[in-house]
């Protein structure tokens, strides 16, 4: 099969956002919040560990420590019994009080709303920055996470290894307003459909434009993915 050109991808890419927001119209963040902190803080929990896993500790965590002020006066120790039931608590305990404690003295109190005061938190990296920039202050932005990551290798969207750039070709498929949709989408779909041991490719809304189906398990690793629709390679954003 030849090699996809860029305008043939791109057509393939508004047909995956067309079937996507056909299969989840309502996809958004899976965690439970009802402020920028508490998102800021449930993301950061979620390193290597599932939304659900999270949501299960953050409503004791949101009680004891409701505001920014009210972590930043703990010590990480009080915290690690709170969320002790998810992986990497202790440094995740740090990380929490220590983005808590940066966002009192820094920036009076409040979530920052820019990237680069969000990535100058403890615990936050660009994931978590996306993730909050774009579902607490409605910004342009895409998380991409191991669920994105997959489906973008498989799906045939970017060829990348590493998160950032395979963020960086999904940013240039996609229209900026649907940035955020896509990630939760995607995540939808590797949650729900496209998982990495076993991808119901038969029952997959999106495999007339996939050119993993049926031979997913292959394609685990987007570098591993040789069957057309090659991705070329472009500049880092
Ligand atoms: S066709 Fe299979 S590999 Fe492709 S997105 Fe669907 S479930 Fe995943």
């Amino acid at each position: 099969m030849p090699r996809e050109s860029a305008a043939e991808r791109k057509r393939r890419a508004s047909r995956i956002l067309a079937g996507l927001i056909d299969l989840y119209p309502e996809a958004e963040c899976e965690l439970s919040f009802v402020d920028p902190f508490q998102l800021l803080v449930a993301t950061i929990l979620s390193a290597q560990t599932t939304d659900v896993a999270v949501n299960k500790i953050t409503p004791a965590l949101f009680a004891r420590y409701p505001t920014p002020d009210a972590l930043a006066a703990a010590d990480p120790s009080d915290v690690e019994p709170l969320i002790a039931s998810i992986g990497l608590f202790r440094n995740k305990a740090k990380s929490i009080v220590g983005a808590a404690r940066r966002i009192v003295g820094d920036f009076g109190g409040k979530v920052p709303d820019d990237r680069a005061g969000l990535e100058s938190l403890p615990g936050c990296g660009r994931k978590t920055a996306n993730v909050v920039l774009s579902t607490a202050f409605g910004k342009a932005a895409m998380a991409v996470d191991t669920h994105v990551q997959r489906l973008a290798g498989r799906l045939g969207l970017s060829k990348a290894e590493g998160a950032r750039k395979i963020e960086d070709d999904l940013l240039d498929l996609f229209p900026e307003e649907r940035w955020a949709f896509i990630s939760h989408a995607l995540i939808w779909h590797g949650r729900r459909v496209c998982s990495a041991r076993s991808p119901r490719c038969g029952e997959c809304g999106l495999a007339t434009d996939c050119p993993a189906a049926f031979s997913a398990t292959k394609v685990r690793n987007p570098s591993a993915r040789r069957r057309s629709y090659g991705a070329s390679p472009r500049k880092s954003r």
